[in-house]
């Protein structure tokens, strides 16, 4: 007589996208002692991962849409992240010039300070401080006619796609297992859990994982088209955001501008030895490789232009990437950029997608996948606790 073969997972968590949510995701869950097997269709940090403004900060500018909870718990990851990632995450001096005329006063400028430095818990590094008008000669070139006063505060730098790949790298000690070229095609649940199809070298292969975690980041919602029972769903707006690199090297640090024709905030920021500046806010239809338009490259050019009149403007780079914000009327600015976790089950999801989020936050975002997926997977052996373990160093890319 022929018996079914029992059904075997081959992991405890399948992670679909390899950017740094998906990593961060990998690494909490190899760290609290299960199985992991994360699928990513390119290589680390090949999506929006490699093309944020690359800083670790509470975000100054949520503090006008009263995102406090984000600004606070983002700068308590700043924290921890120059802990464990010394190599990776640095504190640099930003500059935020007053010009007459601007939106923003002085005024308004110290009391969003002040505030920074109180979500920041006052910590030495939440000091910030008036330039005296000696100083200015030292701002690589910042246009000084109609300036006010700049002030300076400090917040935390580091190279996106380089802590994409050390955290991967964490999650591999910890046992996690990693496919690249592994692009997931579906998705099918059943009383055991999930069987999961992949393309890899031009074979469709096979999974079974207990739970699956969908950290597809722009692709969130195409994967979940492609996972049966389909999952519930968040509406969401595809937002690209581009930055440009320029020539010139900035010595000072990061230049916090107001954009003269809308008043955006606009960051010129020193980076390997040239000047990136961005960002912009332009709808997207698909998550398919984004591309800078010719207008946001004018735009970003233009912000640099008022600001920096002798810097150069010969174009060496420009790429874009794309935010996943909740969808709601009104302006892509005052959206929140609070990450949201959608499960198939109220109380023991054994999937969970994740919308929208930020680099900054990737480890506080991975432990609230972990306690809501944990239900569905049972107790485990804990190997190690991500707030104090410290990062690999990797060689540069
Ligand atoms: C312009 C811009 C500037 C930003 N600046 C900052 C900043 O300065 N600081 C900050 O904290 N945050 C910033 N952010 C936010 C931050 O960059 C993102 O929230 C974060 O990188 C998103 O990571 P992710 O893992 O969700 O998505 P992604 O990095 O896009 O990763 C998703 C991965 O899934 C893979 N994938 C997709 N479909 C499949 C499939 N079917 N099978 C297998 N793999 C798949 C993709 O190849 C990709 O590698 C910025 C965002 C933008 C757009």
């Amino acid at each position: 007589m022929l018996f079914a073969m029992a059904w075997q997972p081959d992991c405890d968590v399948a992670v679909i996208g390899a950017g740094i949510q998906g990593v961060g995701v990998a690494q909490a869950m190899a760290a609290a002692g299960y199985r992991v097997q994360v699928l990513e269709k390119d290589h680390p940090a090949a999506g929006t991962s490699s093309k944020s403004s690359k800083l670790i900060h509470g975000g100054l500018r949520y503090l006008e849409t009263f995102q406090w909870r984000l600004v606070r718990s983002s700068l308590h990851e700043r924290e921890i992240l120059l802990r464990i990632a010394p190599d990776l995450v640095h504190m640099v001096p930003f500059h935020i010039p007053v010009y007459r005329g601007m939106r923003r006063g002085p005024w308004t400028i110290r009391a969003g300070l002040s505030l920074y430095a109180l979500l920041g818990n006052l910590r030495p590094e939440a000091r910030f401080s008036k330039l005296s008008k000696d100083a200015w000669a030292g701002l690589d070139g910042l246009k000084t006619e109609g300036l006010r006063a700049v002030y300076r505060y400090f917040d935390g730098q580091t190279d996106d796609a380089m802590l994409c790949r050390a955290v991967l790298a964490s999650a591999c000690e910890l046992g996690a297992e990693v496919a690249l070229g592994a692009e997931v095609i579906s998705a099918e649940a059943d009383s055991h859990g999930w069987t999961l199809r992949y393309r890899k070298n031009q074979e469709v292969l096979e999974l079974h994982a207990r739970t699956v975690v969908n950290a597809g980041g722009p692709f969130v919602a195409q994967i979940a088209d492609h996972l049966s029972p389909k999952p519930p769903h968040r509406a969401i707006d595809l937002v690209g955001g581009t930055h440009i690199e320029l020539p010139g090297k900035l010595e000072a640090g990061i230049y916090y501008t107001e954009a003269p024709s809308d008043g955006r905030a606009v960051f010129t920021i020193p980076w390997k030895g040239h000047t990136m500046v961005g960002t912009t806010e332009h709808p997207a239809r698909s998550p398919e490789n984004p591309v800078p338009t010719e207008q946001e490259i004018e735009y970003l050019l233009g912000v640099y232009r008022h600001h920096f009149p002798a810097g150069s403007t010969e174009l060496v780079d420009a790429w874009a990437g794309l935010r996943v914000l909740p969808r709601a009327d009104g302006s892509l600015f005052r959206r929140s950029r609070e990450v949201t976790l959608v499960g198939n089950h109220p109380r023991r999801p054994s999937l969970v997608s994740i919308y929208g989020g930020k680099l900054t936050g990737y480890r506080s975002t991975a432990a609230k996948v972990e306690e809501t997926i944990v239900p569905s997977l049972g107790p485990a052996p804990r190997r190690a606790d991500t707030a104090t373990l410290r990062l690999p160093k990797l060689p540069l890319a």
